[in-house]
Parts: C-alpha cells; sequence; structure tokens
C-alpha cells in the first residue's frame, strides 16, 4: 500500500520545469500523477521518477478532458518558447484555453486547489518597470507573440471567474524566464542558445543590441515558490510574480556565459526578432510577502549549473 497521502496532477510534467517540480513533489511524499502529450516534454526529462512507486504518467492531450482522482492540480501544459509555441500557434491558443477550461472543470469536480503557470508575458513589453502584479500589461492581440500571451491571460481570466463563480481554490503564479538542467536545447531561450553555442564554440548570436533585459530565475528557486502557492491558506489566489529581480542585458548574459564555459566563440549579432520586449524584471514584494519566497540561487551559480547539465548534452 502507498503510504503518501496526497496526490498532485502534473500537467506538462514531462517538460523543463514540470519535471523539476515533479520530482520535488516525489521528494516530499506526494503521489504524482504527470500528464504529458509529449509535444515538447521527454520521456528523458521523467526518466529518473520512473518506477517509483509514487509516481504515474498519463500520455494525454490536455485539450481533451481529463477524469482522474487526485488532490491538488499544477497546470504547466503548455508549450513555452517562441519556437515552439509559434510552430502551431492555433494549438497553442486551445493548450492554455481548453486546457485550463478541462483542469479547472476537473478541480471544480474533485473541489481540490489548482495552480496557474501563467507567464511574465502577460505583461507583453511592458510600460510600468519593474512589473507589479495590478499592472494590465502591453500586449498585441495579434501577432506573432499573441498566441501564448493572449492564450495566458485568458487562462487567467477563466481561472478568476471559476474562482468567482464557483469559489475554486485557485493559485496563479506568474512566472518570468526561468533557466536551468532539462531546458531544451534547441528551443532557441537566450540561456540555452548561448551555452549551447559557447560549448560548441559556435558564435553567440546576439539579437538586436544587446541592450535589452530579462531576469533570470533557476529553475530550483521556482519550484520553491510554486510549492509555497500550492501551500498558502485557501485564500490566497494570486497573481502573484516569481522571478530573479536581478536584471541582465544579453551582453552581460553573454560574457557571463563565455566566463563560465571558457569558450572562446565570437559574438555576433542578428536583427530583433518582432514584439520582442525592451525590458522584463519582476517586482517581487508580493512573492516575498504572502509566499514569504524569494529567490536564493545567483545569476552566476545558476548558469555553472546549467553548463554542467548542457556538458553532457553537447
Ligand atoms: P516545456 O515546453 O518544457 O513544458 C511544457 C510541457 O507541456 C511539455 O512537457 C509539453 O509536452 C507539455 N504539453 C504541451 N502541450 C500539451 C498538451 N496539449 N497536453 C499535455 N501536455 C502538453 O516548457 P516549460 O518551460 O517547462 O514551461 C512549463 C510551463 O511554465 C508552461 O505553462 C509555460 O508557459 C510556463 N512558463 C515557463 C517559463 C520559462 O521561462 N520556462 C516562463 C513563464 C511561464
Ligand atoms: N472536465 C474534465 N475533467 C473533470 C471534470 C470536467 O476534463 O473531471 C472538463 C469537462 O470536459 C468540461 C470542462 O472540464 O467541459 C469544464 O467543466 P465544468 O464543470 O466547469 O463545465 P461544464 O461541464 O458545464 O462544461
Ligand atoms: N535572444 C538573443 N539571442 C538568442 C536568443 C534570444 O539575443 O540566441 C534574446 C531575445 O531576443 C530576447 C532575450 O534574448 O530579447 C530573451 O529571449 P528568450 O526567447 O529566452 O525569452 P523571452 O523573449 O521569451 O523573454
Amino acid at each position: 500500500m502507498n503510504p503518501y497521502t496526497q496526490t498532485a496532477l502534473v500537467t506538462g510534467g514531462a517538460g523543463f520545469i514540470g519535471s523539476h517540480l515533479c520530482e520535488r513533489l516525489i521528494g516530499r511524499g506526494t503521489n504524482v500523477v504527470c500528464v504529458d502529450n509529449y509535444y515538447t516534454g521527454t520521456r528523458a526529462n521523467i526518466a529518473g521518477l520512473i518506477g517509483h512507486p509514487g509516481f504515474e504518467v498519463l500520455r494525454h492531450d490536455v485539450t481533451f478532458p481529463l477524469y482522474v482522482q487526485v488532490s491538488q492540480v499544477f497546470n504547466l501544459a503548455c508549450p513555452a518558447s517562441p519556437i515552439h509555441y509559434q510552430r502551431d500557434p492555433v494549438q497553442t491558443t486551445k493548450v492554455s484555453v481548453h486546457g485550463a477550461i478541462n483542469m479547472l472543470g476537473l478541480a471544480k469536480r474533485l473541489n481540490v486547489p489548482i495552480l496557474q503557470a501563467s507567464t511574465s508575458e502577460v505583461y507583453g513589453d511592458p510600460l510600468v518597470h519593474p512589473q507589479v502584479e495590478d499592472y494590465w500589461g502591453h500586449v498585441n492581440p495579434i501577432g506573432m507573440r499573441s498566441c501564448y500571451d493572449e492564450g495566458k491571460r485568458c487562462a487567467e481570466t477563466l481561472f478568476f471567474d471559476y474562482w468567482r463563480q464557483h469559489a475554486l481554490r485557485i493559485k496563479v503564479v506568474r512566472i518570468f524566464n526561468t533557466y536551468g538542467p532539462r531546458m531544451h536545447p534547441n528551443d532557441g531561450r537566450v540561456v540555452s542558445n548561448f551555452i549551447v553555442q559557447a560549448l560548441k564554440g559556435e558564435p553567440i548570436t546576439i539579437y538586436g543590441t544587446g541592450e535589452q533585459t530579462r531576469s533570470f530565475c533557476y529553475v530550483d528557486d521556482l519550484v520553491d515558490a510554486m510549492l509555497a502557492a500550492m501551500d498558502t491558506p485557501d485564500g490566497f489566489t494570486g497573481p502573484v510574480n516569481i522571478g530573479n529581480p536581478g536584471e541582465f542585458s544579453m551582453l552581460e548574459l553573454a560574457e557571463l556565459v563565455l566566463k563560465v564555459t571558457g569558450s572562446s566563440s565570437r559574438i555576433e549579432f542578428r536583427s530583433l526578432p518582432s514584439d520582442d520586449p525592451r525590458q522584463r524584471r519582476p517586482d517581487i514584494s508580493r512573492a516575498k510577502a504572502d509566499l514569504g519566497w524569494e529567490p536564493k540561487v545567483a545569476l552566476a551559480d545558476g548558469i555553472e549549473r546549467t553548463v554542467h547539465y548542457f556538458r553532457s548534452l553537447v
């Protein structure tokens, strides 16, 4: 007989963040039902969990209804990098919207708490800096990134309507750029691109001038925050920003990656993609106050751990 009492459903559990979350849940004695259709996730990401008595995987697409018995839901299923979410933009919106409806319906039927992995992209190309949760964003509704940004915004709308209409216990976390082991090597994200390029001795591709900024959160810190959010009392709904407020330009990141890898790759400038936000940094006052959370891993440490992972792949 399995001794664990809680069972978490993790959609997108075979993805980068989801696989870390599954591991941590199992580590703290929660059973996990991992649901994934392997759109961007891989079996390799969860290989270490297969065979564990508390871990189960279902190959399933969350745009279709799902009937399982669980005591909490973490809804992460959605391609997250532009290359992936722009491959089939209609499907991206469907995953966010239909996926949210199905998982909210499931949480409602079971009367269990549900966490939504939302994103800093709900702020679009922000006119308020740093971004606070009360800022409504500056989003292009018809651009290349809209399937992701507007899909995630609509998912938040659904979460708050299920909360208002059905008193569902929701937890909405707005995740800022996250990095770490098991990022996809080929998904075009800046951290994985720069590390892979540096390790292969290929040019480091900086888009635009490289002066645009991002804040990078190490995946272990993010998972701490997701668990803290799920553990909050029922009155806590979010939205709450989760990210590392340290702000770095892409030029600074490139220099750090070159230093950590010891690579002699040169820097090559490329054109900036459309709708690329100029600046992004979370205001995490709410996370500190309501979750008692703040990130612990400095960028240089996190990049070192991530480089270590990529060395085993490249
Ligand atoms: P990922 O692509 O590695 O993980 C997404 C997972 O969802 C994959 O395993 C994929 O196969 C699965 N998936 C996609 N469509 C599905 C469907 N229809 N049914 C079932 N599973 C499906 O991305 P990630 O970086 O781990 O992101 C996880 C979540 O966090 C996403 O919701 C993303 O929007 C959010 N997020 C990520 C970041 C980041 O920096 N990585 C930032 C903000 C928000
Ligand atoms: N749903 C699901 N699993 C469940 C319960 C519901 O996938 O355990 C889906 C179901 O397909 C439904 C959706 O969630 O369409 C929304 O459910 P809700 O009860 O909110 O609405 P309704 O059933 O009235 O459409
Ligand atoms: N970027 C870059 N070189 C790359 C990949 C990305 O300069 O090889 C830039 C990109 O234009 C953006 C920033 O890095 O300004 C972060 O890009 P990413 O796709 O990682 O995240 P997002 O734009 O979704 O925040």
